[in-house]
């Protein structure tokens, strides 16, 4: 390859900020970091810059940029704050790869501005996706955006699918003989604890994954399996199904990532590591393959593989998700809002664990849902959740 491949990482300090980085470091002559965007961690970001020099570094608020300025003083990287700036970066014309891996909603301007400027989107930030599903997606299409899925089980699914549906998924899986999408999920570290002592755990406890380290909110999601029912949500939009066309199925070892079941009785499976790093490397060099640092599968040293139908009554949050998914995008866009305030107000201690499916359930009942025709109405009803999300908290703490 003769130039490097411009890479933006949005999210650049958290967990697939992080296995990103590590990937490029690994295939440093085929990629070079051209800006990172994060929060407010400006340890990690000094870090980050002084190794990947990108040109440009942003951060959310200009007090962390600030900051950051000072560490930098005397390196190339142009210090920035604000969602307009990373959408500009996610968009600038010497780019060619955005990793969308801010954590929530706050994900989502960045996010289009790429999928706007025709890039090639690696998509972790599914909230941006359950918020404005129909509307993505359209555009998408319309810029000629090359969206490659992130999440584990999106990746392992977009693996397991024919090249052509790769392509355009719009052309539907029933016409390439896909019968249903089985998607995998190990249940979390709550699958077999009594279920009426979920009221006292713990934040420590829920944050806890078996088999997966990730950031703080996914890692609650995963506990209550809301997490599961956002992928539900955002596997509808990327593979262009219905609901009644995807099973979500526990399998605790988190060693298969996700199926595809096909109309002849075979169902492909993608299989490894539980390591961000795979489906990471595999977006960055789709269709190609390149080293992700992740030791392949030993056989050898594989205990069972089981299988199990989800809980609902363990897994309220998912059961609510997936009734979204049926409702509309006004629903799921409450569901979002209404889960990154109640899973922040358990993170706080503010609320018990079991509190965050009564906050959901609590805020979806007291929403009107209307059709939502542009981005400026989804960010508004987010807004408006939100604010309902905080009264149903302070009502129940
Ligand atoms: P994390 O909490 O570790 O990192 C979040 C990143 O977003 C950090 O860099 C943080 O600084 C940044 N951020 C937060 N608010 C911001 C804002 N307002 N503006 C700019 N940056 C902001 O989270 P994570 O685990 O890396 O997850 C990131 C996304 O990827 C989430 O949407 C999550 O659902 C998805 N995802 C993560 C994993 C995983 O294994 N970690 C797997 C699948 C999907
Ligand atoms: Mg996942």
């Amino acid at each position: 390859m003769s130039q490097k491949e411009q890479v933006v990482i949005l999210g650049a300090t958290g967990s697939i900020g992080l296995s990103t980085l590590d990937v490029i470091a690994r295939n440093s002559e085929r990629y070079q970091v051209f800006a990172l965007a994060a929060g407010r961690n400006v340890d990690k970001m000094t870090e980050q810059c002084l190794v990947h020099r990108p040109q440009y570094a942003i951060m959310h608020c200009e007090d962390a940029a600030k900051s950051l300025r000072e560490r930098l003083t005397g390196s190339n990287t142009e210090v920035l704050s604000g969602t307009d700036y990373m959408a500009q970066m996610a968009a600038h014309c010497e780019v060619d790869i955005v990793m969308s891996a801010i954590v929530g909603a706050a994900g989502l301007i960045p996010t289009l501005a790429a999928v706007e400027a025709g890039k090639k989107v690696l998509l972790a930030n599914k909230e941006s996706l359950v918020m404005s599903g129909q509307i993505f997606m359209d555009k998408v299409a319309r810029h000629g955006a090359t969206l490659l899925p992130i999440d584990s089980e999106h990746n392992a699914i977009y693996q397991c699918l024919p090249s052509a549906l790769q392509q355009d998924t719009k052309q539907g899986l029933s016409q390439f003989g896909v019968s249903k999408i089985l998607l995998t999920g190990s249940g979390g570290p709550f699958l077999n604890r009594d279920i009426n002592t979920l009221k006292d755990v713990t934040v420590a406890e829920a944050v806890a994954h078996p088999n997966w380290a990730m950031g703080q909110k996914i890692s609650v999601d995963s506990a209550t399996m809301m997490n599961k029912g956002l992928e539900f949500i955002e596997a509808k939009w990327l593979f262009a199904c219905q609901a009644q066309d995807i099973e979500v199925v526990i399998h605790p070892q988190s060693m298969i990532h996700s199926m595809v079941q096909y109309t002849d009785g075979s169902i492909v499976a993608q299989m490894g590591q539980p390591d961000m790093r795979t489906p990471i490397a595999y977006g960055l060099a789709y269709p190609e393959r390149i080293d992700a640092g992740v030791q392949p599968l030993d056989f050898s040293s594989l205990t069972a593989f089981t299988f199990t139908k989800p809980d609902f009554a363990r897994y309220p949050n998912l059961a609510l998700a997936i009734d979204a998914c049926q409702s509309g995008q006004a629903a799921t866009t409450v569901v979002n809002a209404a889960n990154e305030i109640a899973v922040a107000a358990f993170l706080n201690n503010q609320i018990g664990f079991c509190d965050i499916y009564r906050v959901n359930a609590q805020v979806l009942d007291k929403s009107t849902l209307h059709s939502l025709n542009s981005v400026h109405e989804i960010m508004a009803l987010d807004t408006q959740t939100r604010m309902l999300a905080h009264d149903v908290v302070n009502r129940i703490r």
